[in-house]
């Protein structure tokens, strides 16, 4: 990989905005047993970081649907992965890394919603408002990011940079 990532959101600003996200999730369901979904793989140090800075009931489970290859949405999304419990009346919180076109949270929302949810709401860490195909609602947001393709913090290119402890703009 010779290109080379401009940071744009350094550890400390994501951790700090993780903080604020728990605590807006925990104030909007303060009694309620919460069931994270993290949509593998963009979502891993999301959701590690955010289940940390929760405070009462909460369980996880992952999902994994196909994604981009390489910087190209496909605007097919195919389930890869299901989650490994019924999801009947819990109170369900969607962690996705991303939210570009909307598409992929689209399917994931309604693929959910059809299995019985109590409640349903969905945490992204970036959102490319700029880039949206479809109205999707998104109850928690990171941070809105210009149209560039990031990397670092889970988000990867072609499965490198993931590990980064920040989100950098890829350039070639
Ligand atoms: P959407 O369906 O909203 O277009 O895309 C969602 C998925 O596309 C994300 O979960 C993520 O995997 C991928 N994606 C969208 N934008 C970016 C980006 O800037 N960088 C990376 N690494 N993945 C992206």
């Amino acid at each position: 990989m010779s290109a080379t990532v401009r940071p744009l959101l350094s550890a400390p600003e994501i951790h700090a905005r993780i903080e604020a996200l728990a605590a807006d999730i925990r104030r909007d369901n303060p009694d309620a047993d919460l069931h994270f979904i993290g949509v593998l793989k963009g979502s891993v140090f999301f959701m590690a970081d955010l289940l940390r800075a929760m405070s009462g009931t909460v369980t996880m489970d992952f999902i994994a649907v196909s994604s981009y290859a390489g910087t190209k949405t496909t605007g097919e999304v195919r389930m890869l992965k299901d989650v490994d419990r019924g999801l009947q009346d819990r109170h369900v919180i969607i962690v996705e890394d991303i939210v570009d076109t909307g598409l992929t949270l689209h399917y994931l929302q309604d693929l959910l919603r059809a299995r019985g949810t109590r409640s349903l709401r969905t945490a992204c860490l970036l959102s490319k408002p700029s880039r949206r195909k479809v109205d999707v609602p998104v109850d928690y947001i990171g941070f809105e990011i210009e149209d560039h393709f990031v990397v670092g913090y889970g988000l990867d290119y072609d499965e490198h940079y993931r590990h980064l402890p920040y989100i950098g703009v890829l350039t070639s």
